[in-house]
């Protein structure tokens, strides 16, 4: 991290090239994640100028694109905390903010299975810590119970705690569509700007960017796994983010309806264990370990935890069909010193507003976080409601989830509609096209993905690959040669090695 000084920013560093000052936001959010993009878009309901600085090629890139994405009930953190609270006040307010979003989400309930005696004291405490953090719907269930609900769980699980408001979600599009009614509701959004060196001078915060120079009145630090580094440059109440890493098993669609219920094992001291989900996209996942990593981008994948989610989750799942799995992947915890979220105005920089330290149950409280933030940065400023706001964009129902008679409506009215580019998630062209086109669209393969799951199914982006490189080259009029995987030095094509018809033309920009 670069040195504070005290001397004011030079103005000139802003590549606008422009001699005036930059413009002065009311609030400048760093990080675009399901929280910062949350927090924007509760903001952009404000008449306040807001931006949002994201240093990857598209939001949801951090945390969010690899957790459990579950819903979680609100039973495990401790009562009193601020992960307890905003996780109880956020399941509640999930529904409804998906809907609004045009998002899944379903409550398909959770389980805590219990393997022994002494777990089943466990279940008992759990309910209890439940109770007194405001969960509804806790149930103790014995084998037989557990059995009905679940044929499919391992006869070792002797007992289970229910959990009614247990949900699943999908982290990656739920952020996607925040960010993008933020924008359409007024949110400046910068995509490849990494924040560095800030500070703050008469009153306003000067942050230096990749693309020049933001001023604001309030800063908002949604940094994830980096929150530290733009606290503590600031502040003298500092803290310390150790990233937590999490890796996973992903199953095909095959497996899906083996299970209903989000299945847990009991919680340790490093996280909630071994569960085995079903996603709201139709797949499984199993996972994840918990491992302290001393590097912030170290999402590998090692030999040895994979196989130590097959041992544990197998005590949930005797017969894991292992054919099915169709990749690994890992997220980062952004695990806080506290031990608890870090929420609000810093103690002694005014304007300054900390949204860290938020691991899990961070989704789940996206909603409430986003609300209660929004708010205070509202108040800072004084600013009041708009008027109008605009809707969230709802795109048009995937080919994969039509009628076969609404398939044929659709085809006549848009053809590209009939043309299957990902024949694994029966994604279409229009799709495609539409999630380049559409407020904060894809530019990027894994924004593709994102957007449409193509890619995402069993052959991974074998087979469609080259037609979506294709799509994204001729709606964005770029060279194939410059497209990227996710941005950054992850470029797909690295030449020519002959006149291949891409079916398209060619670009006038060569990368
Ligand atoms: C293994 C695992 C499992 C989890 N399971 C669940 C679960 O089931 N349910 C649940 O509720 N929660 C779960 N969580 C927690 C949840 O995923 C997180 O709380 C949430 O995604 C955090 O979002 P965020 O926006 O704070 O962080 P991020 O998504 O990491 O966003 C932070 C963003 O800031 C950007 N950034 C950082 N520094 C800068 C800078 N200097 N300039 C510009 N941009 C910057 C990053 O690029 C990143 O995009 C899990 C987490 C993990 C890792």
């Amino acid at each position: 991290m670069n040195q504070i000084t005290n001397e004011p920013l030079d103005r000139q560093a802003d590549k606008t090239g422009q001699d005036k000052p930059p413009l002065l936001y009311d609030a400048c959010i760093i990080g675009g994640g399901v929280i910062g993009c949350s927090i924007a878009q509760a903001l952009s309901r404000y008449d306040m100028r807001i931006v949002l600085l994201e240093k990857n090629t598209d939001v949801s890139e951090g945390t969010t694109k690899a957790n459990s994405a579950i819903i979680h009930a609100g039973y495990d953190a401790k009562p009193g905390s601020e992960k307890a609270r905003t996780n109880v006040r956020g399941n509640r307010m999930f529904e409804a903010w998906c809907r609004e979003l045009h998002v899944p989400f379903k409550r398909n309930t959770s389980l805590v299975l219990a393997f022994s005696e002494d777990g089943i004291k466990g279940l008992a405490e759990l309910k209890k810590r439940g109770e007194a953090n405001g969960v509804e719907g806790l149930h103790l269930l014995d084998r037989s119970q557990l059995q009905q609900r679940e044929p499919h769980v391992s006869p070792a699980a002797h007992a289970a705690l229910l959990a009614e408001s247990g949900g699943i979600c999908c982290p990656y599009q739920l952020t996607i569509a925040l960010a993008s009614q933020a924008v359409q509701n007024g949110l400046d959004l910068k995509l490849s700007c990494r924040a560095g060196r800030i500070r703050r001078h008469q009153g306003v915060f000067e942050i230096e960017t990749s693309k020049g120079v933001v001023r604001s009145k309030v800063l908002i630090n949604a940094a994830g796994v980096y929150a530290d580094e733009i606290n503590n440059q600031l502040s003298t109440y500092t803290f310390k983010i150790t990233p937590r890493r999490g890796e996973y098993w992903l199953l095909d669609k095959s497996a899906s309806d083996v299970f209903k219920a989000t299945l847990f094992q009991l919680p340790t001291a490093m996280g909630k264990g071994i569960l085995v989900s079903p996603t709201v996209d139709g797949t499984l996942i199993l996972g994840p370990t918990a491992e302290d990593v001393t590097d912030k981008e170290d999402v590998r994948t090692t030999q040895e935890k994979l196989v130590e989610i097959l041992d544990t989750a197998s005590m949930s799942w005797a017969e894991i069909p292992r054919h099915q799995f169709i990749t690994a992947f890992s997220g980062l915890r952004a695990h806080a010193d506290s031990n608890d979220f870090i929420l609000g105005f810093s103690p002694d920089v005014p304007g300054l507003i900390n949204a860290a330290g938020i691991e899990s149950p961070g989704l789940t409280s996206a909603p409430a976080i986003g609300q209660e933030l929004a708010e205070m940065a509202a108040g800072f400023v004084q600013a009041g409601k708009k008027n109008s706001y605009q809707p969230a964009y709802q795109p048009a129902v995937p080919f994969r989830e039509m009628s076969h008679q609404q398939r044929h409506q659709a085809i006549l009215k848009n053809p590209q509609v009939g043309r299957i580019v990902c024949r694994c998630e029966q994604v279409s062209e229009a799709e495609i096209r539409d999630a380049i086109s559409r407020p904060v669209g894809a530019a990027t393969l894994d924004g593709i993905k994102r957007r449409t799951r193509a890619g995402m199914g069993r052959c991974q982006g074998g087979f469609c690959t080259p037609k979506v490189i294709s799509l994204l080259s001729d709606e964005l009029q770029v060279s194939p040669l410059a497209l990227t995987k996710a941005g950054g030095r992850s470029q797909i094509l690295t030449g020519r090695i002959g006149q291949i018809d891409l079916d398209h033309k060619e670009n006038t920009h060569h990368g």
